[in-house]
């Protein structure tokens, strides 16, 4: 007699959990691809086939293993699925591990409701439970700061630490990172995967099924066995991450990924476990094959970020509980799939057509968004510093930018994006995430990247003819915002610097981060996407 386990599309490991406690032979598996979830949002082609794939190799590796399984299709949620599975296949009991998504514990609250026999155990994919962080910050809390729970959880862990003190006696080494990137050294190239028979048959799915979907499948070469998961990781873990933290920030046109492991997908399915890349880049840095910045830099990535972003999160029910005030009128359903609206800048301008392809003339932007398309995927700095510095400088709303996100890039999931883009990214939760909103203007792109080099704007110049929008627009939001920013503490100095410009100078500001915003509202698709 076996029992069962429910896995979800985001947890595909044997590695931990009931599938990695129980034998194979005594443990069946109910897996599931539900037309409904897919159609929520219109995803990028390349993130549905990526999970997709994913989970139907996975199915077929845990059945060479002896596991039973029960891979069921439904036009529905996941709950019509599993009580569909509950029923015809007459389960007594499906164990599954509490989801991140809160989207998918609501279909299996559902789920339950409807009668499905369902046992919710802890998630240990992750490197830290909610006791761990619910112990770091009083229940009453209402701002986190990322630092002190990345510090518990080194010391928890005992990552990176020698004698109860961080390794080369610091905790972080952000400040060594932030090289631009001069074409030295060369980026090596990455390996790719060409789509085997299952990854073409669920492309053409996606492609007859999904025909408006954001993005693009042409050039699919994303890793879909756990072969393939784990030869991606170790070539990143050799070949790219001794260099990555001086890089980490750097933004280049000809080498748009750098030195970035570009795991982080992986990471969110499951497919490599962070506490197994996290044991890898300390032992490369005890074996002295990574320097200790790009490990420290990583490490805090995963160890850091990503388990914090998921608590915060979590205890924030996904900002629906917090004081930040929502946009007029806007009411948040607790148990609908409809987001949280927090906006505590008052930003809701809707978010124009560049963001979706149509040309803006603004090299930075239209590059990374070219990137997007095409691969479902950019960097962490092109994410913050330009998709969402121009979201927020703009005034465009928090939610459509998250949503945006959550369509077009083949890592995200609520638990992450919600906090990254409602929170880091555009400060829409009045600093529940981030002490200060990520906002500059066009000399931190131009130090940063190679873009401005392309660009019909001049980075150097704030007003006038041929002027970056940027810079205009950076002074703008300050003080369009002055009430509610000009009192932090880590704004203090552009608070400064925006008194000493004249009252002229500042008109000029006004008028043309004003032409900014309607130049963006009115741009044109290229002709050959509005053909299409
Ligand atoms: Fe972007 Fe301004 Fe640089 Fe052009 S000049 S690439 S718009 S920052």
């Amino acid at each position: 007699k076996r029992s069962w386990i429910y896995v979800p599309y985001d947890r595909l490991t044997d590695r931990t959990g009931p599938l990695h406690e129980q034998q194979p032979q005594a443990t069946g598996i109910v897996m599931m691809e539900a037309l409904e979830k897919a159609h929520r949002r219109p995803y990028h082609k390349k993130k549905l086939a990526l999970l997709i794939s994913n989970q139907r190799h996975f199915a077929l590796e845990q059945a060479a293993r002896g596991v039973k399984v029960i891979y069921m299709f439904t036009k529905g949620i996941f709950a019509d699925g599993l009580l569909d599975a509950q029923k015809t296949f007459e389960l007594a009991e499906m164990t599954t591990m509490k989801p991140a998504e809160r989207e998918l514990r609501l279909d299996l609250e559902e789920a339950r409701r409807r009668g499905v026999r369902l046992k919710i155990v802890e998630d240990t994919t992750w490197l830290s439970t909610e006791a761990d962080f619910d112990g770091v910050y009083a229940k009453e809390t209402t701002s986190y700061v990322m630092d002190r729970f990345y510090r518990f959880l080194r010391k928890k862990r005992e990552v990176l630490m020698e004698n109860g003190e961080p390794s080369g006696g610091r905790f972080s080494y952000d400040a060594d990172n932030r090289k631009p990137y001069r074409g030295q050294p060369r980026v090596p190239t990455r390996p790719e995967f060409p789509p085997d028979e299952i990854t073409r048959e669920v492309m053409m799915t996606v492609e007859r099924e999904f025909p408006n979907h954001f993005g693009t499948l042409e050039g699919f070469d994303l890793p879909v066995t756990a072969e393939q998961c784990r030869h991606s990781w170790h070539f990143a873990l050799q070949h790219l991450l001794p260099f990555f933290g001086p890089y980490e920030d750097a933004m280049a046109t000809a080498e748009t990924d750098l030195f970035h492991s570009k795991i982080s997908a992986l990471l969110n399915l499951s497919r490599i476990l962070p506490g197994d890349v996290v044991d890898d880049v300390e032992n490369a840095y005890h074996a002295g094959l990574i320097p200790l910045a790009s490990a420290e830099g990583f490490i805090r990535q995963v160890l850091g970020w990503r388990e914090f972003m998921r608590h915060v999160h979590r205890r924030t029910d996904g900002y629906r509980n917090i004081a930040a005030p929502r946009q007029k009128g806007q009411s948040v359903a607790t148990d609908s799939y409809a987001g949280a609206t927090p906006s505590a800048l008052d930003a809701r301008l809707p978010l124009p057509a560049a963001y979706w392809g149509a040309k803006s003339g603004m090299n930075c932007l239209d590059t990374v968004i070219e990137q997007v398309i095409r691969e479902g995927w950019s960097h962490h700095i092109t994410r913050l510093m330009v998709l969402s510095n121009l979201a927020t400088l703009c005034g465009y709303s928090p939610r459509e930018l998250a949503d945006w996100f959550w369509i077009a890039y083949i890592d995200a999931y609520d638990w992450v994006v919600e906090t990254n883009v409602l929170g880091m990214g555009t400060y829409g939760d009045g600093g529940v995430t981030a002490t200060k909103p990520y906002v500059s203007g066009a000399a931190y792109i131009d130090r940063m990247s190679d873009y401005c080099k392309g660009c019909a704007f001049d980075p150097r110049k704030a007003s006038g003819e041929g002027s970056c929008p940027f810079t205009a627009l950076y002074w703008t939001f300050l003080e369009r915002n002055s009430e509610r920013l000009s009192g932090n503490i880590r704004l203090a100095m552009p608070y400064a610097t925006l008194r000493k410009k004249s009252a002229l100078e500042r008109r000029q500001l006004r008028a043309r981060a004003e032409q900014a915003i309607q130049e963006l509202g009115s741009a044109r698709y290229p002709e050959s996407a509005e053909s299409n």
